[in-house]
């Protein structure tokens, strides 16, 4: 899924096309992705509107709109598999197109989402807070509020496991699976470590693993400059490398499962200091 480097980047190129620029037209393909909080179709809502901001927020991306008609918020939430796209005018459209806005003096943009997993709303500027995922959303973890201190007052408040807190977007925007997993790897923690159970010493390398895994994901993504629909993450060290060497001792990399999602470690690296699991983590696995 797009995570919050990959967004930041679609963000910028998204602005760089659209600000200013007049939604001519729109068509809806699959309209089990699209979410109408205000009247009428969505040719009605959206015709006419130019987009003025585009802003990342958690893991949508929100197009304020500006004009006659009634939607002045597009946002957009792509969930595991969800895709912009650029085309030429008269493109065909692939099966996973579910939404098309044909701009003015550019072409099309599609949303794609071959899973359907993902969410497009229609709403007014006000009604941001009613979007699912935006009425409360947490500290951004790249920016001057999140310090040691704030992170270890939020987890003196939590006795959830610590995979779980990098994942609640209501206290922290915002990581999904897999960088919630290189953050650990960074940090050096088990991912079923308790939140109140962390150390001094934890606390500070959980907070630097955060910001070092997000902010050289963001640098590494700006660099490469990857297309509009790419998902860049060749440069993981842990997510979705089960059984393949650490690269800091060799050990196999491991998967857990913490509340309904996987999370893969280093059981040398974040070794379960508390023994929370009664797996024995540091065994190698049976064959
Ligand atoms: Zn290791």
């Amino acid at each position: 899924m797009p995570e919050r480097p990959e967004l930041d980047h679609q963000r910028g190129l998204l602005e760089a096309l659209l600000v200013g620029a007049q939604i001519a037209g729109v068509e809806v393909q699959d309209p089990v992705v699209v979410r109408h909080m205000v009247e009428g179709a969505a040719s009605a809502a959206l015709v006419g509107q130019v987009v003025r901001t585009v802003r990342r927020r958690a893991h949508l991306l929100l197009f304020d709109l500006e004009g006659p008609a009634a939607c002045t918020l597009l946002a957009v939430h792509p969930m595991l598999a969800g895709r912009f796209s650029t085309h030429a005018p008269g493109t065909r459209r692939t099966r996973d197109c579910c939404v098309e806005l044909q701009i003015s003096g550019l072409g099309l943009l599609r949303y794609r989402d071959d899973e359907r997993m993902g969410k497009v709303y229609l709403a007014a500027a006000a009604q941001e807070a009613q979007v699912p995922g935006l009425a409360h959303v947490g500290m951004d973890v790249l920016g001057p509020d999140f310090t040691p201190a704030a992170l270890a007052a939020l987890c003196a408040r939590r006795r959830d496991q610590v995979k779980n807190l990098l994942l609640d977007k209501a206290a922290l925007d915002a990581l999904g699976n897999a960088y919630a997993d290189e953050a650990l790897f960074a940090a050096g923690l088990h991912p079923k470590r308790r939140c109140n159970s962390l150390s001094a010493a934890e606390l500070a390398a959980l907070h630097a693993g955060i910001v070092s895994t997000l902010a050289g994901a963001r640098d590494e993504v700006a660099r490469r400059q990857p297309p509009l629909d790419a998902k860049l993450r060749d440069f993981l060290v842990v997510r979705n490398r089960k059984g393949a060497p650490c690269t800091r001792c060799g050990a196999p990399i491991r998967v857990c499962g913490v509340n309904g999602h996987d999370a893969f470690f280093c059981a040398i690296c974040q070794p379960d200091t508390a023994g929370t699991s009664r797996i024995p983590w540091a065994r190698p696995p049976a064959p």
